[in-house]
């Protein structure tokens, strides 16, 4: 079959490989009708993460159709159409059971990996290197789905692919930084990060009952998408406003309720520890610039919460630790336990709440997908989400 492989530092290509096959008699094998390109597919693009082996197939955000089912597997058969949530979770581990499916305890082969990285092992996640457990990604003609009872959606009949495949990630992931807020009706959400990630947070606070909602990125087309069609009541453009004295001026010198950082390790900026970090190719945990998250912690409210969904991996500096502790600020994070806000959001979409491929800008063919990685890093052509198909 063919597949989007990662093959070193911003360079993906499309190879033949080997078809997967069941391994587990609780696997199946799903023909991959669409998938996308998510900007933590950019950290792994941009060598930022550790144990990728050259020939690794890529994508974690994908749906398609059963066509082989192993022999324990009882709510799917063949043909069936589902989209696949990106952590891989048993179900039935104490994480899974608390619904932190994304700590699963068992999904992770590699664990030891992670252990050493980061003191215990979260989830194995589709397409996410080797210490993520090593799990080959849906950028594929067709990908080997483990825990089939667990974590695949079946999708009602009526929706399109365009409609539901954001369910395996960025709708949940958006809506859970909006969820981590414990949001109060009228409250100010501020989201750094206009990306998709972004506008799903944006969309989920609004869901929630968020009263102001301010977008800040630096993309005048990503900004127009957050006020027309996620729900933005208000943008700050970094490079023509001051972040922090905007945030005051909107709320009453006080500061947002809460803060949700949508951009993670990569952010962009001004200044030293901007300039500085991209040269420090030979410490990794330098090369981690926490720069939106610096003004989340900085700018929001006392007392208030501050969520992080974008991606870190290993050390910050200037943590702005003073702010936190004498604030008495919350700041919680996570990768997206997926299977925990699938079946709500798919129910919003049911009903016409949202239709999440507001987001989408390019439709590619798969084998499209090495410039498609190049257009999405650089945001070229206005682009916001790309959705591959064969
Ligand atoms: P993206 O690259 O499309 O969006 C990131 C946005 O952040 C861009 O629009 C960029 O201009 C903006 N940005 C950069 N520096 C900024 C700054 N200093 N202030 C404000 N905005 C700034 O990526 P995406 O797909 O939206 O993903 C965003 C983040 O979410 C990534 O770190 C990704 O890894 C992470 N993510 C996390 C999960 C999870 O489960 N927690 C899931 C999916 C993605
Ligand atoms: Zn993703
Ligand atoms: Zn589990």
């Amino acid at each position: 079959m063919k597949a989007n492989c990662w093959m070193g530092k911003q360079h993906v290509q499309l190879r033949d490989v080997p078809d997967p096959t069941i391994v587990h008699p609780q696997d199946i094998i799903v023909r991959v009708t669409s998938s996308a390109i998510c900007g933590s597919d950019l950290h792994l693009y941009n060598g930022l993460v550790p144990t990728m082996e050259s020939g690794d197939i890529l994508g974690h955000e994908f749906m398609g159709e059963v066509v082989e089912t192993g022999h324990d597997v009882k709510t799917l058969r063949k043909g069936d159409r589902v989209v696949v949530p990106f952590p891989v979770a048993c179900g039935t581990c104490s994480a899974c059971t608390r619904q932190l499916y994304a700590l699963c305890e068992t999904s992770n082969p590699n664990a030891w990996m992670a252990q050493k990285l980061w003191g215990e092992a979260p989830a194995g996640l589709f397409g996410y290197s080797h210490m993520l457990g090593g799990f080959s990604g849906g950028q594929a003609e067709y990908v080997r789905v483990p825990f089939a009872d667990v974590g695949p959606l079946k999708v009602p009949e009526g929706l399109t692919d365009e409609q539901v495949l954001f369910l395996s990630d960025i709708f949940p992931t958006g809506y859970m930084g909006a969820d981590m807020c414990r949001i109060t009706p009228g409250q100010t959400v501020a989201v750094w990060g206009a990306g998709p990630v972004g506008q799903f947070a944006i969309a989920g606070a609004k869901m929630l009952g968020a009263g102001r909602i301010i977008a800040i990125d630096r993309f005048a087309y990503r900004l127009r998408m957050a006020q027309e069609h996620a729900g933005a009541t208000d943008i700050i453009n970094y490079e023509e406003q001051d972040v922090l004295s905007a945030l005051a001026d909107l709320t009453d010198g006080r500061g947002p309720d809460a803060c949700i950082d949508a951009v993670g390790m990569e952010a962009h900026g001004h200044g030293p520890s901007y300039v500085y970090a991209p040269d420090r190719h030979n410490d990794r945990t330098l090369l981690e610039r926490p720069l939106a998250l610096q003004q989340a912690i900085v700018s929001c409210r006392s007392g208030g919460t501050v969520a992080v969904i974008g991606v870190y991996g290993g050390h910050i500096d200037k943590f702005p630790m003073g702010a936190l502790v004498n604030r008495s600020l919350t700041i919680k994070a996570g990768q997206c336990h997926v299977h925990k806000y699938m079946r709500p959001l798919l129910a919003r979409i049911g009903h016409g709440d949202i239709d999440p491929s507001f987001v989408i800008t390019h439709r590619l063919r798969l084998s499209d997908a090495p410039q498609g990685y190049e257009m999405f890093m650089h945001k070229e052509e206005g682009c916001e989400k790309i959705v591959l198909s064969l």
